[in-house]
């Protein structure tokens, strides 16, 4: 009986040998939880590839387009065509999308159509640029955003969880030859915009989601980087974080480009022909049933990408009327911190400014920032194993800011 058993399935056995080695090959051992971005094995992908375009189609674009292009600062442009020749649609907003001294910003979202998340949080970032709040008309008079919701229509329309037409998955093979015909849109619009304006893109988000269940950035080691540009990210995604508490996972998450810089993906195409120059990142948004909170998530990022680019929005009131904090000093991050962390914070009155490190006595350490500002948002790193300075063991540590009579003091943990 058995050996007939065997015989019988003897090809189902070879089969199913095959099939889990090709599975681990692709997963190339990485957990799930771990992964880039994806969609959960919950019976979702049948649902929605049936119903729903994974819950918002081609159609549905469409029409959001025409409610967009109302609007005096939005304008829609074809910057291509995909596969099956549908046309892949930027959105660009500004109050003046010819003035020199605008920050330019792209932001493209689902690339893998199962992960229509990063196209709800895209949406609730046009929403917030296209409101009539003050802060959105700050942005819209400061910035060029360029946005395109969904790059990869075909696979929306097909259903597929992230391919294209061709099946091949666009969020790599921006390296390959020939170029998937949606990659070569998009790599010749960022060359474009990189060559022929005066004012080039300073960051370019790449929107995703994933079934870890958290929001976070992918972040690129500085082996693949460099040094100053592990400190930039921090920054960029520290940022971020500070106007929704909680929302998003610390910076070293997902650490990415630890062997490396690697060639294939979009983020690789900046690096390696921007460097420092552009903050190229990818978000990746909840894939699972509790995501949402899409506007807080949306109106982190774009309050983050203010910071970033040093515009000072800090005396123009949100969507609520409410003005953010004035003067404040955020928690520094990372913390706990090994070796280098950074302390954010921010003046709303012109003057003197310090900022001291004290250990747990409460006796000076050393003196990090003692000069005058403008009102701003700043931040000050501390390397907490800088022998120049002076070097100092793990423990509880304080930084104390004082401007004018205002003084407040934080706690943070180095841990050697
Ligand atoms: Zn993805």
């Amino acid at each position: 009986m058995k050996i007939n058993w065997l015989s019988n399935n003897y090809y189902l056995l070879v089969f199913l040998l095959i099939l889990s080695y090709s599975v681990k090959g692709q997963n190339n051992f990485i957990p799930q939880s771990k992964k880039k971005c994806g969609i959960p094995s919950n019976g979702k992908i049948q649902s929605f590839r049936d119903n729903q375009n994974w819950g918002y189609g081609y159609d549905s674009l469409i029409v959001d387009l025409d409610r967009w292009d109302s609007y005096s600062f939005v304008t829609i442009d074809s910057i291509g065509a995909t596969v099956q020749n549908r046309a892949i649609w930027e959105l660009t907003i500004s109050e003046n999308a010819e003035a020199n001294s605008n920050h330019r910003i792209y932001i493209h979202a689902r690339t893998h159509p199962g992960e229509e998340e990063s196209f709800w949080v895209t949406n609730e970032i046009i929403n917030i640029l296209i409101s009539e709040s003050p802060f959105a008309e700050f942005v819209r008079s400061n910035c060029i955003f360029h946005i395109i919701p969904m790059y990869n229509p075909d696979g929306v329309e097909l259903g597929y969880p992230r391919e294209n037409a061709n099946g091949i998955d666009i969020e790599s093979g921006w390296d390959d030859i020939p170029l998937e015909p949606e990659v070569a849109v998009l790599k010749n619009r960022f060359s474009n915009l990189m060559l022929s304006v005066p004012n080039p893109v300073k960051i370019a988000l790449n929107m995703h989601s994933a079934y870890s269940c958290t929001r976070y950035f992918v972040f690129h080691d500085e082996v693949g980087t460099s040094e100053n540009y592990a400190i930039l990210e921090q920054q960029f995604i520290g940022g971020i974080q500070s106007f929704f508490p909680g929302g998003f996972e610390n910076w070293d998450y997902f650490v990415s480009w630890t062997s490396g810089t690697p060639d294939q993906y979009p983020e690789s195409w900046w690096w390696m022909n921007h460097g420092e120059n552009v903050m190229a990142l990818t978000y990746e948004d909840m894939n699972c049933e509790q995501a949402g909170l899409y506007d807080s998530t949306a109106n982190a990022i774009l309050r983050g990408i203010c910071d970033y680019i040093g515009l000072n929005y800090i005396n123009i009131s949100d969507e609520n009327g409410n003005h953010p904090a004035g003067f404040s000093l955020g928690q520094n991050y990372p913390n706990p911190f090994n070796a280098i962390t950074l302390i954010p914070y921010t003046t709303i009155m012109p003057g003197r400014v310090t900022i001291t490190i004290l250990d747990i006595m409460g006796h000076e350490v050393l003196q990090l920032v003692n000069s005058d500002h403008n009102v701003g948002k700043y931040f000050v790193k501390w390397d907490g194993t800088n022998r120049y300075k002076r070097q100092v063991g793990s423990g509880i540590y304080f930084y104390r800011i004082q401007a004018g009579l205002i003084n407040k003091t934080r706690k943070m943990l180095l841990i050697q």
